[in-house]
């Protein structure tokens, strides 16, 4: 079957006793068991039981069984945030005095994780330009315990040659861990591209329309130890499980993700396109128009759409915040497709603890603004943008 129909029609482990079409919102700590050997089952991982919903919740585990048959991954595992999956996917191969081969173009948060919080605990960063190829071939080493890299970076807008990647992180015997976020796993495979992890933001566009936060960390069996340190240790230890309410409304939010995308990465590139022609802005940086730099990358990895988020170019920063502060309908928030368009100034929020020389470095400009395109009318949106400016 297609994705699509997929999406809707994936087979829960059990059939609900009362024939519920959606998958019921298991909202129980704890789950009973009919033995003294099936609770021992459970608890050393031979028998695939609900337990301890810090552990197991039927409601999380239909959501994780959709996204593994949509991707062809091994395993899913659903964290309570899109950090919360990179932090787990991390820690699943770091450990002190190993290294991690990244960019500076990184999600904030991500960046931080990578160069402040695991750097605590022992683990080095090794911060380099991804897009070239010989620096990563230089830079991982016998300590390097993966290669992490955003598909399209936010927002700089970058795409790095993935395979290449891949074929640098397998010779070391080391995964390749990519964050997804900004394109649905449904348009492309991560497998083909020799991703090993995949880390996605179910916030964003699989949770339906910023209805709750979400991670999702997908497995594609490259590494033996993964589902057993996941499973058995770090979901145990760390205790950052998706809830079941988030699960039921993430599982409804796969169901419409295709219809949703589509018109959402249509209207993205019809915004991209009707901003470059308006007087005031500098520049639109969208990797779905033909003329950018990484068009011909992007399609080859990620097919044929380029997502819903996008950035533009003003002459300065207050003309940033005045443009912010003149639009009617496009709202000023953080967060990624949600189904209204989001307006925000990055070097001033995401970015605005960071020392500007840090911003600098990770090419974050002052002058730059992000949106975040919706389900509205593109013309409408344009509109806005347009008597904002003026
Ligand atoms: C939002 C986002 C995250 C973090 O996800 P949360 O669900 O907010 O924790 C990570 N990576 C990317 C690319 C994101 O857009």
């Amino acid at each position: 079957m297609k994705q699509q129909t997929l999406a809707i029609h994936t087979a829960p482990e059990r059939i609900d006793p009362h024939g519920a079409l959606s998958m019921p919102v298991y909202h129980s700590a704890a789950f009973e068991f009919d033995s003294a050997a099936d609770m021992e089952g459970a608890f050393t991982g031979r028998l695939h039981k609900a337990s301890y919903s810090r552990v197991v919740n039927p409601t999380v585990a239909y959501l994780e069984d959709k996204v593994t048959s949509l991707t062809g991954a091994t395993a899913t595992y659903a964290f309570n945030s899109g950090m919360a999956a990179i932090h787990n996917a991390l820690v699943t191969f770091a450990e002190s005095g190993k290294n991690i081969v990244t960019s500076k173009h990184l999600f904030g948060n991500t960046f931080s994780l990578i160069g402040g919080t695991l750097r605590r605990f022992g683990v080095k960063a090794k911060f380099i330009d991804l897009t070239d190829i010989s620096k990563v071939r230089e830079a991982v080493d016998a300590d390097t315990c993966c290669i992490y890299a955003e598909i399209i970076t936010n927002p700089q807008m970058e795409v790095a040659d993935f395979r290449a990647l891949a074929d640098i992180a397998h010779q070391h015997n080391i995964p390749l861990i990519a964050d997804t976020t900004i394109i649905p796993f449904t348009r492309f495979s991560a497998k083909d591209l020799g991703i090993d992890i995949e880390v996605v933001s179910s916030t964003k566009y699989i949770s339906g329309g910023a209805t709750s936060l979400g991670g999702l960390m997908i497995n594609y069996g490259r590494f033996d130890f993964v589902d057993k340190r996941v499973r058995m240790e770090l979901l145990y230890n760390l205790g950052a499980i998706m809830t079941p309410h988030a699960a039921y409304m993430q599982t409804l939010g796969l169901e419409t993700l295709e219809a949703r995308y589509a018109m959402q990465s249509a209207n993205a590139l019809a915004i991209a396109k009707a901003l470059r022609e308006v007087e005031g802005i500098e520049s639109v940086n969208y990797v779905g128009l033909e003329d950018n730099p990484y068009y011909e990358l992007s399609r080859s990895q990620f097919g044929d759409t380029a997502g819903a988020m996008l950035t533009f170019d003003l002459p300065t920063r207050e003309d940033c915040w005045k443009l912010i502060d003149n639009v009617k309908l496009i709202r000023r928030a953080t967060n990624l497709f949600d189904n209204r368009t989001l307006i925000i100034h990055p070097a001033s929020t995401i970015f605005g603890n960071f020392p500007a020389s840090v911003r600098r470095s990770m090419q974050v400009n002052d002058t730059t603004i992000r949106l975040s395109v919706g389900l509205e009318h593109p013309e409408d949106i344009i509109n806005d943008i347009k008597q904002a400016i003026q």
